[in-house]
């Protein structure tokens, strides 16, 4: 029997250096601290990728932006996931619903939640019910514990039409 539904998840970690820009869904968080990465770093973004070419069954988001590119360097990641919708709503899927949380010590996200939320709506074209954003610590422990990674996973449901 063939379901028109199908789930995905995705995962990312990025070492946190000094200096750099941290960037969480498309938005600029205040932090003393950033994403050390080969593109602007955003881990909810690039865990999201990956659970959208999961579900539709399109590799990961190095099949499609390999580091070795120089094609892919800084791109702005909000660009790599409207590439990956391209490609999932040429093959007629749809995003249903988000559930993502994002593992960080400081700052707290709490102020930025709501705009992070939104964000991720407008870039999935989807209703502010269907996108869940958590924030979480990790109680000290190294590596988010002690502020040297943030991480982020992402589950979401895609239909089939
Ligand atoms: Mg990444």
């Amino acid at each position: 029997m063939s379901v028109p539904y199908r789930i995905g998840q995705g995962y990312d970690l990025h070492r946190l250096v000094p200096g750099k820009p941290l960037w969480l869904g498309g938005i600029q968080v205040e932090s003393p601290r950033g994403s050390e990465a080969h593109s602007d770093g955003d881990v909810l973004l690039h865990a999201l990728i990956d659970a959208l070419l999961g579900a539709t069954g399109l590799g990961d988001i190095g099949d499609h932006f390999p580091p070795s590119d120089p094609q892919w360097k800084d791109v702005k990641s909000e660009v790599m996931l409207a590439l990956v919708l391209e490609k999932t709503s040429e093959l007629n899927f749809k995003v249903v619903n988000v559930d993502a949380t994002v593992f960080l010590e400081a700052p707290k996200l709490y102020p930025y939640k709501a705009s992070i939320r939104e964000k991720l709506a407008e870039l999935l074209s989807l209703s502010l019910d269907t996108v869940s954003l958590k924030a979480k610590t990790a109680e000290g422990f190294p590596p988010v514990g002690t502020s040297d990674a943030i991480a982020a996973s992402v589950t979401l449901l895609c239909v089939k039409s």
